[in-house]
């Protein structure tokens, strides 16, 4: 479960980590740029990596300034995002830049510290192109991270003299957080030298393992709660959980609207091996009602990026005919211009096809683009004519609309 960067400062700061002043602004709670003391830094809260290259940490000389640039952030979609809170802190003057991360090595099944004195905006060209300026230090399971340790890690990236001991701390103090709180990830990039002589977590990225948060009832006081999610949920995902449906966005054309999680699953598959991009994940979740369904089928048509829709019932408990019945109401009521190659089979599949044959000889305009194949055409052939018609309908969109 990832926190927002103030979530994780808020943690950091329990475990003795110097962070900067800051105060968290919502769109309730402008006036608290009043108590600031400037310039700052204006940083959105969002999950969305490399803020600083997608302009979304700004600085503000004063409170003028600093209003019209937390205005201009908030309420914005950024890659699928809303951002609804910015971090304003005091702006500190960088002498050096410098990364610290602690992870589970799954690999090695161990955990392990990186660190690298050439931090910031760029670490992962340094990662690339500069692999051993990435020092890694790795810690068995349930092993204390000694004093020697810590200092010989500080001392890796470049922490000497002054700075020696309060480097080690910060990284002994990351550790303990990170054994601690049962991370999966707790990551400081940049971890500074200021100007003025003091060491600071500028940025802070904490990946919690939220089938642990049991153990933390001091997470929940601070409220951090369980989330369940891996990142943000992007505003149709969002749109799903309310309606009850699970969902997740991928950034094909293709929108997926299958009759259960299993063949949604089998159709990403399916679609992706016959040159396709599927726009979605979805599941309608045991027998869903019709209204469930209709709105499933609005979330494909919504999506800008989606050119086409394909869809396949295999009626069980889930009978065809009330899937077809979803379909044409949805289609009788929204007049959808987009293309929907779809499947069905099963249980009551006969009474499902004289629903979509009526409503083709009463609206035959409104389903010029609708077909729906039965038992006798094999899914692969459905997927086949679903790719090539996403094919036809051009190139899916590159706008950051979607997320992931
Ligand atoms: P990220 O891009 O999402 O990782 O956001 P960061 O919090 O790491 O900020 C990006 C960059 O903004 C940092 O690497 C710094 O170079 C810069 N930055 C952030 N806070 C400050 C600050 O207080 N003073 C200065 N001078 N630069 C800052
Ligand atoms: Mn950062």
């Amino acid at each position: 479960m990832r926190l927002y960067e103030y979530e994780g400062k808020r943690l950091f700061a329990r475990y003795r980590l110097p962070v900067p002043r800051n105060v968290v602004v919502d769109g309730t709670s402008l006036h608290q740029l009043r108590n600031v003391v400037y310039p700052v830094v204006i940083k959105a809260q969002t999950f969305v990596g490399s803020r600083g290259k997608a302009g979304l940490v700004q600085f503000a000389r004063d409170e003028n300034e600093a209003r019209d640039r937390v205005c201009s952030v908030l309420g914005t979609v950024y890659s699928g995002h809303k951002i609804d809170r910015v971090l304003i802190e005091e702006k500190v003057r960088i002498k050096k830049e410098l990364y610290l991360a602690i992870l589970v090595d799954r690999l090695a099944h161990r955990i392990v510290v990186m660190s690298s004195r050439y931090g910031g905006v760029d670490i992962e060209e340094v990662g690339h192109n500069q692999p051993d300026a990435i020092f890694k230090y790795y810690f068995s399971p349930g092993s204390i991270m000694h004093a020697y340790a810590a200092r010989n890690i500080a001392s890796e990236i470049g922490l000497e003299g002054p700075f020696l001991a309060p480097g080690a701390g910060a990284i002994s103090d990351l550790y303990r957080l990170f054994i601690e709180l049962d991370c999966k990830l707790s990551e400081i990039n940049p971890l500074v030298l200021t100007a003025d002589g003091r060491l600071m977590a500028l940025d802070a990225k904490v990946d919690l393992d939220e089938d642990a948060m049991f153990r933390h009832p001091e997470l929940a006081a601070m409220g951090i709660v369980a989330r369940h999610e891996v990142g943000e949920l992007s505003e149709r995902e969002r749109f799903a959980k309310k309606a009850g449906f699970p969902y997740v966005d991928l950034d094909g054309d293709i929108g997926v609207f299958p009759g259960g999680a299993g063949f949604g699953i089998a159709a990403i598959d399916l679609i992706e091996h016959y040159g396709g991009k599927p726009a979605n994940f979805m599941d309608s979740g045991g027998a869903p009602t019709q209204d469930k369904l209709r709105a499933m089928l609005g979330l494909l048509m919504d999506n800008p990026r989606v050119r086409v829709i394909f869809g396949a019932r295999f009626g069980g408990i889930s009978r065809c005919d009330d899937w077809a019945k979803a379909v044409v109401q949805y289609v009788i009521e929204n007049r959808p211009t987009k293309p929907m190659i779809m499947r069905m089979a099963g249980n009551m599949e006969e009474e499902g096809r004289k629903i979509i044959e009526k409503a083709k000889s009463e609206h035959g305009d409104l389903f010029r683009k609708i077909r729906v194949y039965a038992y006798d055409t094999p899914i692969e052939e459905v997927i086949k004519e679903t790719v090539r018609v996403a094919r036809e309908q051009g190139r899916p969109e590159t706008s950051g609309d979607n997320n992931r």
